[in-house]
């Protein structure tokens, strides 16, 4: 039995474009997987302080007989390949490769998350995707590809947060409604496009992002909300 399989590309260290054909040929090599299609290659600009370190992200489509776990080792070992040392969480690296869609399957184990838990509010991830995937439809969020995308294309984007973000973590919806001036819109309605709450228990609903114990909650809703209006502009090849 073969499914359907989005793979998202990401870099931002060495001649990026360069290493996903090298990568994209690797996979379609590897006998269980077949080609679909592939998205043009994005360049994703940071807003924030550490401007500069552009990421390139890209995504493909593939059918594959292997399971997720299986497709998952071989992806690790490509990122390998290209001298990926996992040190730091989120740190630079030569490529990432995420599972982000695996068939209609929800997978929820310590190795693997499936549909990958930021794909559906990160823009670096839902441009290219949208490009080859656009009417899939989000098992958990009920959105279409191009659905989840379009609504984070709105300004400004209205967004809550639900239970207090610590003062002590040394965030609130001041700093970052002033980080993200004319960006963002707090609204206490339900009707928010995007919600953060720092219940991390229970099943996230949709639109919810909640935050990991293991994170500090700052960063984490500073690189969220980047992510989530950041334009990613197709590069010319
Ligand atoms: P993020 O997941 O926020 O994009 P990242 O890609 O930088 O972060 P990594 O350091 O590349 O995170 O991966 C950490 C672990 O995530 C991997 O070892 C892998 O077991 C796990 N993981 C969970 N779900 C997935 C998925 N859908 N695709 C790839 N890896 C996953
Ligand atoms: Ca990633
Ligand atoms: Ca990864």
């Amino acid at each position: 039995m073969s499914t359907v399989v989005a793979i998202a590309l990401g870099g931002n260290q060495g001649d990026v474009s360069a290493t996903f054909e090298i990568a994209i040929a690797k996979i379609g090599q590897i006998p269980s997987i077949q080609m679909i299609r592939q998205s043009r290659n994005y360049r994703t600009r940071s807003i924030g302080a550490d401007a500069g370190t552009d990421y390139i992200n890209a995504a493909i489509l593939v059918e594959t007989e292997l399971t997720a776990e299986g497709l998952l080792d071989r992806l690790q070992s490509i990122e390998q390949e290209h001298g990926r040392v996992r040190t730091v969480h989120w740190g630079p690296r030569p490529l990432d490769l995420d599972i982000i869609r695996f068939g209609d399957e929800i997978i929820e184990t310590q190795r693997l998350m499936i549909p990958h838990p930021a794909c559906w509010y990160r823009r670096f991830v839902l441009d290219p995707w949208c490009e080859i995937d656009d009417g899939w439809e989000h098992p958990v969020h009920r959105e279409t590809v191009s659905q989840l995308r379009d609504r984070f294309r709105k300004r400004p984007l209205t967004f809550g947060f639900r239970n207090a973000i610590s003062n002590s973590d040394r965030i609130t919806i001041e700093d970052v409604a002033a980080e993200f001036a004319g960006q963002f819109q707090e609204v206490e309605s339900i009707d928010a496009d995007l919600w953060i709450t720092t219940d991390s228990h229970g099943k996230p609903q949709p639109r919810t992002f909640a935050c990991p114990s293991n994170r500090k909650l700052s960063e984490l809703v500073r690189f969220l909300f980047q992510s989530a209006i950041d334009e990613p502009v197709p590069i010319r090849s």
